[in-house]
């Protein structure tokens, strides 16, 4: 199997929801949009598609390939920032020449170019605050992406902590499901419309005939937590939005933050 270590240096900041609602992650604190800021979104073709950053020539024969192969798969990618673990892909395809985002997803002005295509399955960004590894040895010098196999030390030390992690990621795993559990649960529906009325919470819309109350969904706030195997449904992790403000909230940075994608879209707040 082979390895590639991607350096990815604004990772360190991204801190939104990974891979149940196509999010994109924490974006644009210091003003510029970094290229990887889809790494862990799902594109409308259900995979992800990842951007490593620049290196010279796509030789894919580092990789274990041959010289002039245009993709090879079964790799794991593995994005540090600042030497510390932030996410990783198992069972990657890696191509020789990057691909426009089948999304034509843009970074600021610049076109997204992707390296890799993996399953959102497969693909698994670390919560912000567990980013506490650093690799080990912590490779010198200067590189945007480096090559390795079972017999590199960092790729060992990369399998030992894996194992440590599983449980982190099993945890994760969990949110994740409950977190779509809730959104599609129709016990939550009502919980949330009984408490806040059918109203979207963004752009205030609102409805009282069944027909047109069809348009609302429950959204659940709480990105991350700890002991979702013990979680209830608490009416103050969840808001009702029209079935397009849902959407487009899924596309911000953080699924918490109705209000941005109030300011986002022009919504004339009311106060109170
Ligand atoms: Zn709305
Ligand atoms: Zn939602």
């Amino acid at each position: 199997m082979s390895y590639l270590l991607a350096r990815v240096e604004s990772f360190g900041r991204f801190d939104g929801e990974a891979l149940s609602a196509e999010p994109v992650m924490g974006y644009g604190k210091s003003g510029e949009v970094p290229h990887e800021m889809h790494n862990f979104s799902v594109a409308s073709d259900g995979f992800i598609y990842g951007y490593l950053p620049k290196e010279g020539g796509g030789d894919l024969s580092r990789l274990g390939g041959s010289k002039g192969d245009e993709e090879i798969s079964n790799v794991t990618v593995i994005f540090i920032s600042s030497g510390f673990v932030c996410g990783y892909y198992r069972n990657a395809t890696v191509f020789s020449t990057p691909i426009r985002h089948p999304d034509k997803l843009k970074a600021g002005n610049s076109d997204i170019y992707c390296r890799v295509r993996v399953n959102p399955k497969d693909a698994f960004l670390v919560p912000f605050e567990k980013r506490v590894d650093e690799i080990q040895p912590r490779p010198k010098g200067q590189f945007p992406v480096l090559y390795g196999d079972e017999s590199s030390n960092w790729v060992s030390w990369f399998e030992r902590w894996l194992q440590d992690f599983e449980d982190v990621i099993e945890s994760e795993k969990k949110r994740r499901k409950w977190t779509t559990a809730v959104e599609r649960s129709s016990k939550a529906r009502k919980l949330a419309l009984d408490q806040y009325g059918a109203k979207c919470e963004c752009c205030q819309i609102s409805h009282q005939d069944s027909v047109r109350s069809a348009v609302f969904e429950v959204h659940h706030k709480v990105p991350y937590a700890e002991n979702f195997e013990v979680r209830h449904l608490i009416v103050s992790d969840l808001a009702v939005l029209c079935a397009n403000c849902h959407r487009m909230l899924h596309k911000m940075p953080d699924l918490a933050d109705i209000r941005a994608l109030q300011r986002y879209l022009d919504v004339p707040v009311v106060k109170g």
